[in-house]
């Protein structure tokens, strides 16, 4: 499993640089428009002079043997929604000019230390975990944001709420979702990064309707536009 997840590192890796080879080619080659080719999907670049701007990493939570929140009965599992939602989430900053890095792009589990050392050593920008919520009770509802509270990097910390708080606004505005906040969590993914970093907890799957909006494609691209434009405003006012 660590060797299939460092393949899949590495191969996004190869990715990356591959990705800086060609932007720079076709920088060098032509003016506009720009149509940039990542993943065989082809990227319109609205943004064209951020393309050298920063790397950010987008992890879906959980994955392989770590389902997430699931019910076999309503046939969900988060760590399948994560994985679209964090897709779609690249797609979107993509196209906003933001180069991107997938801590995983396929079913596998990954260490939670292992997502954070992905991000560490590329020394990315931003760090966006991306989740599902469930809790005990059907009525829980809403979108809420985690940023990790460090009395040792008092700068990353006062970054990452503003990052969150950036977030939370957009998404909840996108998509009409209840806001229960920006939060501090003691997550290992947020804790472990070296960057500003958040985890969004992108609605309930406990809840009936709220499952309803999420397992339709037009509410989750929504949301992942609303987390991107997030980031593009935290990012924009943080130069
Ligand atoms: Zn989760």
């Amino acid at each position: 499993m660590i060797a299939k997840s460092l393949m899949t590192y590495a191969r996004r890796k190869w990715r990356l640089y591959s990705f800086f080879i060609l932007s720079s080619l076709i920088a060098a080659s032509c003016s506009h428009p720009r149509v940039v080719v990542v993943d065989q999907e082809p990227v319109a670049v609205d943004a064209p002079h951020l393309m050298r701007g920063p790397v950010i990493v987008i992890d879906a939570g959980h994955g392989g043997k770590d389902l997430g929140t699931n019910s076999k009965t309503l046939h969900y599992e988060e760590k399948a929604l994560t994985l679209e939602t964090a897709f779609m989430l690249e797609h979107y900053l993509q196209k906003m000019g933001y180069r991107t890095v997938l801590t995983r792009s396929e079913d596998v589990f990954i260490p939670l230390s292992k997502r954070a050392g992905i991000a560490n050593d590329l020394r990315s920008r931003l760090f966006v975990s991306m989740h599902y919520n469930s809790a005990p009770s059907k009525d829980a509802s809403g979108i809420e944001v985690f940023y990790y509270l460090s009395d040792t990097n008092k700068k990353r910390t006062i970054e990452s709420k503003n990052l969150g708080d950036h977030v939370l606004r957009e998404v909840t505005g996108a998509t009409g979702a209840k806001s229960r906040g920006v939060k501090h969590g003691d997550f290992a993914v947020i804790r472990e990064t070296k960057m500003p970093a958040i985890l969004v907890e992108s609605g309930f799957l406990t809840n009936p309707e709220e499952r309803q909006r999420i397992l339709q494609r037009p509410y989750m691209q929504k949301l992942a536009r609303g987390v991107a434009k997030g980031v593009d405003d935290y990012l924009k006012r943080a130069k």
